[in-house]
C-alpha cells in the first residue's frame, strides 16, 4: 500500500477509481480527542435515544442504497442485479438494537444478602476500532459499529482501501443523523498509522476483520498495550452433502454458497464432502449450474458473477486452480466458456474441481474466490474428520434430513457455527467467532455486548 496516498483500483477495467492521503498524526491525534471527548456525554445518553440516534444513522445510510450498489460494483465488483447489502445490515443492527436493553442490563448478585446491594453493571469500554474488509464493506463494518454505539462507546472506523468510499458513507450517514460530533469517525489510515493508535494505547477495544496474516499484525501491534481484540479472520469452510440429504437442494445452495460474491464471502463454501451415494449426481448438478454464470462487467444487469476485487486476488486462485491439476485434480470448467476471463485480469472463470485431496493448497488455504473442491466421503466419521482437518474453523454446514445427526455432527465439528441445509448466512441472534486461526471473540447476538463493555462490581452494604 501507498505510503501517503490510499488508492482503490477498480475491479472492472484496472484502473484508479478514488485515491485519498491519509491523515496528518495531529488529524489522528485530534480525532482520538474528539471521540474521547463525545463519549463522556454519550454514556450517560439513555438508552433510547441511543436507539433513536443508531436507527437514524441506519436509515440515513439505507438511504443511499441507489449510489451504494453500483458505487460497491466499481469498488470491489459485485454485480448491480444482486441490489447491495443494506437487507443484511438492517437486520443486523436493528437486532442489536432491539437486544441492547436487555443486553446491557446490570447484574444482580445471584444471592441476595440482607444489609447488602451487590450488583454486576456493564460500562461501556470507551473507545473502539473497528477495522473492516473489503468484501462486505457495510455487512461486516454494522456488526461492530450499531452494538459498539448502543453500548456507549465512541467509534473510529478504519475501512479497507479496496473500499474507502464505504467508510465515507458511515461518515455521511453518522453526520445526517446528527450523532454528536466526535462519536462516529471515519479514519483514512495507513497500515502504520493504524498500528501506532494500537500500540499507543489509543484506543480500548479493536475489532478487525480480514485476513490472518492482518490478524497476527494487529495482535504484534496490540501486545503489551492491553487493548482487548475481536478477531474476525480466514476461513476455509467446508460442507458435507450426508447420504439422506435432499440433493436438488444441496446442489442448487452449495453453488451460491460457494459462488456469490465471486466466492468473496467469509463464510462461503470452499470444500464439499458428498456421500458416495450422490457424488456423481452432485458433480454433474453442480457443474451445470456453474456453467449457466454469466462472468463479466458488474454494472451489467446480465452478470450473475463479477470480477473478484483485484487482479491478485484472482492470479492465487489461478494459482491454486493449476497447482491441484497438476497434482491431478479434474477441473471440470471450460475457462472457455467465459470470455472475460483473458487469464490476465481480475475477471476469473468459476471452477469445479474434483480429484482434490488435502495435500493441495486448493483444500487446506483460504481461495476467497470462485472455485471449490468436491471429495466423495464414505460416511459421517470421514466427513468430520476431513472438515476438521484444517488450520480454520469459522463455519460447517451439513446437508441432512435428521436434525439429531446434525447436531450429533456438529458437538465433533471444530468450528464456529454450525449449519444445518443453509450456508453463508450470518444469523444476528447467535454469536458470530470462529476457532483456531479464525480468530477469537464474538460478534453479534447478546454475547456481542461482552466486549464492549466492562463489569463494574458494586459491593454496598448499609450500617
Ligand atoms: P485484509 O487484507 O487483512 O484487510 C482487512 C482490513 O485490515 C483492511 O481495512 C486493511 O486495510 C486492514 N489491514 C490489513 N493489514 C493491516 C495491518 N498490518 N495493519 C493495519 N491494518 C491492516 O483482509 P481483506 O483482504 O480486506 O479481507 C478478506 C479477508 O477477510 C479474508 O481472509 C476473509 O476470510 C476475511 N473475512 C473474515 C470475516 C469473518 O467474519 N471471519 C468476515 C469477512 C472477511 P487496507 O485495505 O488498507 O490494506
Amino acid at each position: 500500500m501507498a505510503d501517503t496516498d490510499i488508492v482503490c483500483i477498480s475491479p472492472i477495467d484496472g484502473r484508479e477509481l478514488v485515491r485519498r492521503p491519509i491523515m496528518s498524526e495531529a488529524a489522528i491525534a485530534a480525532a482520538v480527542s474528539a471521540a474521547r471527548e463525545a463519549q463522556r456525554s454519550w454514556r450517560h445518553v439513555p438508552l433510547a435515544e441511543r436507539s433513536a440516534a443508531v436507527l437514524a444513522m441506519l436509515d440515513a445510510l439505507v438511504a443511499m442504497n441507489q449510489e451504494v450498489v453500483p458505487e460497491l460494483a466499481q469498488q470491489m465488483g459485485r454485480p448491480v442485479r444482486y441490489g447491495g447489502e443494506f437487507r443484511g445490515v438492517e437486520e443486523r443492527a436493528r437486532y442489536m438494537v432491539k437486544i441492547a436493553e436487555d443486553s446491557l442490563r446490570t447484574i444482580p448478585a445471584d444471592d441476595e444478602r440482607a444489609g447488602f446491594r451487590r450488583m454486576i453493571k456493564r460500562e461501556p469500554v470507551g473507545l473502539v476500532l473497528v477495522i473492516a474488509p473489503w468484501n462486505y464493506p457495510y455487512l461486516t463494518a454494522i456488526n461492530t459499529i450499531a452494538p459498539a454505539l448502543m453500548a456507549g462507546n465512541a467509534v473510529l472506523l478504519k475501512h479497507a482501501s479496496q473500499t474507502v468510499l464505504a467508510g465515507e458513507r458511515f461518515q455521511m450517514a453518522a453526520e445526517h443523523a446528527g450523532l454528536p460530533r466526535g462519536l462516529f469517525q471515519n479514519l483514512h489510515l495507513s497500515h502504520d498509522q493504524t498500528s501506532q493508535i494500537l500500540q499507543q494505547g489509543l484506543v480500548d477495544h479493536c475489532n478487525f476483520t480480514g485476513s490472518v496474516s492482518g490478524g497476527r499484525s494487529i495482535e504484534r501491534a496490540a501486545a503489551g498495550s492491553f487493548t482487548s481484540l475481536g478477531l474476525e479472520l480466514g476461513g476455509k469452510d467446508p460442507a458435507y452433502v450426508r447420504e439422506d440429504a435432499n440433493l436438488d437442494h444441496a446442489v442448487e445452495n452449495l453453488v451460491d454458497g460457494a459462488f456469490f460474491n465471486s466466492g468473496q464471502c467469509c463464510c462461503g463454501i470452499e470444500r464439499i464432502y458428498v456421500h458416495e451415494k450422490h457424488y456423481d449426481r452432485f458433480v454433474e448438478g453442480a457443474v451445470d449450474l456453474v456453467n449457466k454464470y454469466v462472468l463479466g462487467n458488474p454494472l451489467d444487469e446480465a452478470t450473475t458473477l463479477g470480477p473478484m476485487a483485484h487482479r491478485r486476488f484472482a492470479d492465487l486462485v489461478r494459482h491454486q486452480n493449476a497447482e491441484a491439476v497438476a497434482k491431478g485434480a479434474k477441473a471440470h470448467i471450460d475457462a472457455g466458456r467465459f470470455a472475460a476471463d483473458a487469464g490476465n485480469s481480475a475477471y476469473l472463470a468459476p471452477q469445479v474441481l474434483t480429484g482434490v485431496d488435502h495435500s493441495m493448497s486448493v483444500m487446506r488455504e483460504e481461495s476467497f474466490g470462485p472455485t471449490v473442491g468436491i471429495m466423495k466421503v464414505r460416511g459421517d466419521e470421514e466427513a468430520i474428520h476431513l472438515m476438521n482437518d484444517s488450520p480454520y474453523g469459522l463455519s460447517a454446514a451439513i446437508w441432512t434430513s435428521d436434525v439429531e445427526a446434525a447436531e450429533a455432527i456438529g458437538n465433533k465439528l471444530e468450528t464456529g457455527t454450525v449449519f444445518m441445509n443453509r450456508c453463508d448466512y450470518l444469523d444476528p441472534a447467535l454469536a458470530w467467532t470462529g476457532v483456531k486461526d479464525t480468530g477469537r471473540g464474538a460478534s453479534l447476538s447478546r454475547l456481542a455486548y461482552e466486549s464492549l463493555t466492562r463489569p463494574k462490581s458494586f459491593h454496598l452494604r448499609h450500617i
